[in-house]
This record gives C-alpha cells, structure tokens and sequence, in this order.
C-alpha cells in the first residue's frame, strides 16, 4: 500500500516535492520525498502554503535533478533535523553542492564558515547512484529497489522508478499482492540536444507522477529551431546591435555554448560575433560540464573527440566580477557590438540580466531572446506580454524600479527548452506495456495539465490532476 501527497508543484513549476509513503504492516512506514525544491519565484511560495518543509522528515530523499525547485529547500531539511541519504545520480550529486552554496549565499547568509558548514553536512548525505541499476536504499525495507533513468533535461537529470511490494487490506488480514511500480518522471527533457541523452519511457508504472510543464504545446524541429535562432543572430547584427539571452545558470547556458559553437562553425556570417557568458555560477558549473563528459550524449563525446571544445574558455569571454559585469552592460548598450550575452536568471526574475533588460531594451539595434518557458509573474512574462501590444507606447515594464520602454526585438524560441513538449511527454508513456491504475500530472500550469489530460484520457490512460 502507498501513497502520494503533494508539497509544491502541484498549481505551478515550482517547490516540487512529492511524498511517497509506502505501507507495508498494520505499523511500519516507509517515508520518502521525491525533491525537495524551491520556490524560483518568492510570490508563488504563497500560493502552495509550503514555504517550509513538511512534517514528520523522510527516511531518505530521491533527487531527480539539480534545478532549484527541485533541491532549493534540502538546507531547510537539514535544519528540521533531516539526518537521511540523499539519493541521486553521480553527476546531479556533483552539481548539487555548487547550486545549494549559491542560494545560500544570495538568499540567506554571506558568512562563509556557516555555509561550509552546511555544504559538508550536504555531502555526507548525498549518496551517488548509477542511472539504469537498481538498488536497494533502505536497509530494513530491502524488498524496496529504485533505479535511476536518464531524463534528458540537464546534465545527470533522471527520472526514478520505485519497486516494492503492495499489501492490501482484505477480509481484515494485510496479503501481499504483486510487486507494483511507481514512477516519478522529473523533469523531461526533449530529444536531440547539443549535450544531453534523449530520454526513454518506463516499460511499467502502476502510478506515474508525470511533469507537465508543455502540455499542449510544441516546440519546433531542432533544424526549425537553429534556422529561427540564426536569423534572430543575424538580425541584431545587421542591426548593429547586441542580443540578450536569460539562461539557467544550469543547464541552458551549457546547451547554448554548445548550440552557437556547433552554428559559428557552420556559418561564416557569425565569424566575430563574441559569446559573452556573464554570470560566476554559470562559469562554474560550465567547468563542471566539461569534467562530467560521461553524462554526455554519446554524439556530443564524438564531436569533442573530433575537436570540437564548445564549453572550454577560450570559445566565450568570460564575465567574473561584478565590475566588469557593469562595464560590460555600459559598454554593449552603448556601442551595440556584435555581442551574444548569456546571463541568468532564465525568467529574469533577479540576477545580471537584469541590468542589460534595463539599459538595452529600449533600443531598438538589441534584440532578445527568450530560450523557453516563462512562468507567470515573472519579469520574462511581463516583457513577452508587453512585447506583443500594438501600441509603442504600452510596451513598458517596470524593472529596477524604473518604467522602461521596450523597441528592442522580442523573439520567443521554444525549441530550445529544457522540457519535453506535448508530443514528448506523450511519448514518455508509449513503452508502457501495462495501464497504469493512474497518471497524476504535476509541475504545470492548469491549462497545460488539462490539455495533457486530455491527449492521455484519449490514449486510454486514467489521467488525474491533484487538487
Ligand atoms: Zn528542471
């Protein structure tokens, strides 16, 4: 007998957690989360009414990948008393410990030996896991076993499945039936990346937790993608201006320097454009993606092999500190140098973007990119709303306080998202070789998980939006 309760990501994209408590006697409980995420957007914790962690803490804690809001309240664990493993794959535990020390030190605490303090506690649990082996985490529940799979998101992302027993209660006696499998998909990635392994579907779930993040959505064929890609490159330098484009620090930043390396390859046009990435976290944890090359796609270890370096430094200019990070923004806005800046946030909700959306949007040589999704009530949002309205004059945002003016180019290209589209969470389900008792859809926006709904319930599939 189990269970599933929802403590974040069930009305939007963020907070994700999802409780698994698997029964197995009158008395014994097994409790685990599956995440253990944040809330990107500080407006949102509000609306799930689960800005802490939940009540009593699990045995053990499934991380499915390293994305703030799916590990961003682990240190709020830790101080509730959380003393359990961490499980994950070897290269999401790697990235881990680098995500969670930038949080600490933008949203909690600037003294160093609190946050090594917390970062070596951090360590001691993580507990790296290979993808496509099973194994059995809890040693007094050892008819349990997990097994890890790639998801094709960001690097090291999976999604997990958990076997165990089901007992069912008849005739007042508790049997043990078949084994039952639970699945928790993630967050999906989409097919044929720059770096990242296409992700393949369970071949069996009794329930299945499923991400819908694109539902009724499509993103376009990744030669659609890199055609609609250059001709935003090629605009903004014939315009003479800049392009700005919001990247996850993690994750998309990677998958771009590795995109516009594989295009300044193939088109001469884009000989001198500079690949500016701004952003210290995202510098690291592009270094890390360098050593990680074992959770690369296998096409992208070949096109290193054949010499292609598209994540080493001396493909993009650097942007350390804060000075220069201020001086870079001045001097693009000033002079509109064929420049391609990558800096975070994704949704522009904080970070360097921030100052370039500020200084460069109302000119009209800039252009900017928006890579994927923007959740609603973020700044993203508010520019790709304000950038569609026909009059001049009501194309304004409020950033930094200040009432701006958008005449820059807004182009919005989805098929570079880090998610699987409508078609691919459908195809998530297609190995499936039984019919699930239930598919609880989460990690999206109502009109997403009703459209995906709707495709899975014509499938056959009894498919479920948690309330
Ligand atoms: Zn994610």
């Amino acid at each position: 007998m189990y269970q599933i309760s929802h403590h974040g990501a069930v009305h939007g994209v963020d907070g994700s957690l999802h409780e698994l408590t698997w029964r197995l006697e009158k008395q014994e409980i097994h409790r685990f989360w599956i995440d253990c995420g944040g809330w990107v957007r500080k407006s949102a914790s509000g609306s799930e009414n689960e800005p802490n962690v939940p009540q009593p803490l699990p045995e053990a804690i499934f991380v499915t990948h390293a994305h703030f809001d799916h590990i961003g309240r682990v240190p709020q664990a830790l101080v509730a008393g959380f003393k359990g493993q961490i499980y994950a794959s070897k290269a999401t535990c790697e990235l881990i410990p680098a995500l969670i020390e930038e949080n600490l030190r933008l949203e909690w605490t600037r003294n160093r030996r609190l946050i090594t303090k917390v970062l070596k506690l951090v360590e001691t649990l993580l507990r790296p896991v290979s993808q496509k082996q099973w194994f059995r985490p809890i040693d007094d529940f050892p008819e349990l076993r997990v097994r890890f799979h790639p998801a094709g998101h960001i690097l090291g992302s999976s999604w997990i499945e958990f076997e165990g027993p089901c007992i069912r209660k008849s005739n007042g006696k508790y049997l043990p039936t078949a084994q039952e499998n639970v699945v928790f998909s993630g967050d999906l990635g989409r097919s044929q990346t720059a770096l990242l392994p296409a992700p393949s579907g369970p071949v069996k779930a009794d329930l299945l937790v499923l991400e819908s993040t694109y539902g009724g959505k499509s993103h376009p064929s990744p030669g659609q993608r890199k055609k609609e890609l250059l001709k935003t490159l090629v605009h903004a330098l014939e315009n003479e201006g800049s392009i700005l484009v919001p990247a996850f620090s993690l994750g998309r930043a990677q998958e771009m320097l590795a995109e516009l390396d594989q295009l300044k390859r193939s088109d001469r046009r884009l000989k001198d454009l500079e690949i500016i990435l701004d952003s210290p976290i995202a510098l690291k944890l592009t270094e890390l993606h360098r050593k990680l090359q074992y959770a690369w796609s296998e096409e992208a270890r070949k096109r290193w092999q054949s010499g292609a370096r598209p994540l080493d430094p001396e493909n993009f200019t650097p942007i350390e500190s804060h000075q220069d990070h201020l001086r870079t923004v001045r001097y693009l806005a000033q002079t509109g140098r064929p420049a391609l800046v990558l800096a975070s946030s994704g949704m522009c909700e904080g970070g360097r973007i921030v100052n370039y959306l500020e200084k460069m949007l109302p000119d009209p040589r800039h252009d900017l990119v928006f890579l994927g999704y923007q959740a609603k009530g973020t700044l993203g949002a508010a520019i790709q709303n304000a950038s569609k309205k026909k009059s001049v004059r009501s194309r304004r945002v409020i950033i930094n306080k200040k009432n701006i003016e958008i005449r820059a180019q807004v182009t919005t290209i989805s098929g570079y998202s880090a998610h699987a589209d409508h078609q691919g969470l459908i195809k998530f389900t297609e190995k499936l070789q039984n019919l699930p008792r239930e598919i609880r859809l989460v990690h999206g926006d109502q009109r997403a998980k009703n459209a995906l709904r709707r495709s899975l319930k014509d499938k056959g599939f009894r498919a479920f939006c948690p309330k």
